[in-house]
């Protein structure tokens, strides 16, 4: 059974500041290194489940988070920046199972390092009335292709906005929210234990597991921070603008869903800078 893994950052045991997630100072790289044992261990998890050949997808900033010689289990590794599916780049219906590492909590939640994909543009998401976070949207693409999520893990706020959407998919949680830069984390090597004998459960079983439950057609609906993202946003192909700040990404093309609103998110980008 191929895996195929997405991982982010902010969802690490340990993490708890931007300063762990982006640059390249020795914090930086600090953060790195949890990240790559917290990855490695949901890769040997799956392994163990199972999984025959693991594809990591790296989805978090500038996408080139690790040494690739490092990573285990001979694991294929997809990184750089420009991918066209962004966080979900290399999936397709060859997968049997999808897990997310280290994702956070969406932008509005009690989370720690909470955002939703740009968090100077999107200020709520949801899917069909249902508050999402990153998970929540990246799975139209799992949806779309026909392959379950059986994994999430990160923030205990990440793990049940994912369960919300995807009943039934395993979650392990690392950390506990104190404030939006503090949290109370797991030791990481209790943490890669976690999320090692989460991965094997989950991979284990993902043969009877569903696709995310989204029906056809599906809606992402955006509030957005100010009226010129909104506007923008509009300039993106299937974007619907429904209030000031609300926008509507729908359709029975799921994959077309997800890759409107990374449109979105690229052309907004500029404008959102702007205080
Ligand atoms: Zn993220």
């Amino acid at each position: 059974m191929k895996i195929f893994l997405s991982t982010d950052m902010e969802g690490t045991a340990g993490v708890v500041d931007w300063e762990q997630c982006v640059g390249d100072s020795p914090e930086a790289a600090a953060g790195r290194k949890l990240l790559l044992a917290e990855v490695n261990a949901a890769i040997e998890g799956a392994v163990e489940g199972g999984a025959t050949e693991v594809v990591l997808n790296d989805s978090h900033y500038y996408m080139r988070n690790f040494p690739a010689d490092e990573l285990a289990a001979q694991a294929s590794y997809i990184s750089g920046s420009h991918k066209p599916l962004y966080m979900m780049q290399g999936l397709d219906s060859s997968f049997g199972a999808v897990l997310f590492i280290s994702y956070h909590g969406s932008v509005g939640a009690c989370a720690g390092l909470s955002h939703t994909y740009n968090p100077r543009a999107v200020v709520e998401a949801r899917i069909n009335g249902v508050v999402t976070g990153e998970a929540g949207i990246n799975a139209l693409v799992a949806a779309h292709y026909g392959v379950p999520v059986v994994l999430v893990t990160g923030d205990r706020v990440a793990c049940e906005e994912t369960e919300k959407l995807m009943p039934g998919v395993h979650s392990a949680v690392v950390k506990e929210h104190v404030s939006r830069l503090a949290a109370h984390s797991l030791h990481p090597v209790k943490a890669r234990e976690l999320i090692r004998d989460t991965a094997r459960q989950a991979v284990a079983v993902a043969s009877s597991a569903s696709p995310p439950p989204y029906p056809r057609p599906v809606s992402l609906e955006v509030s957005v921070r100010n009226t010129d993202i909104a506007e923008a946003a509009t300039w993106v192909r299937g974007v619907e603008r429904v209030g000031d700040r609300e926008l509507v990404f729908a359709g029975d093309d799921l994959l077309s869903v997800y890759q409107s609103f990374c449109a979105a998110i690229l052309l907004t980008r500029s404008i959102a800078e702007v205080v």
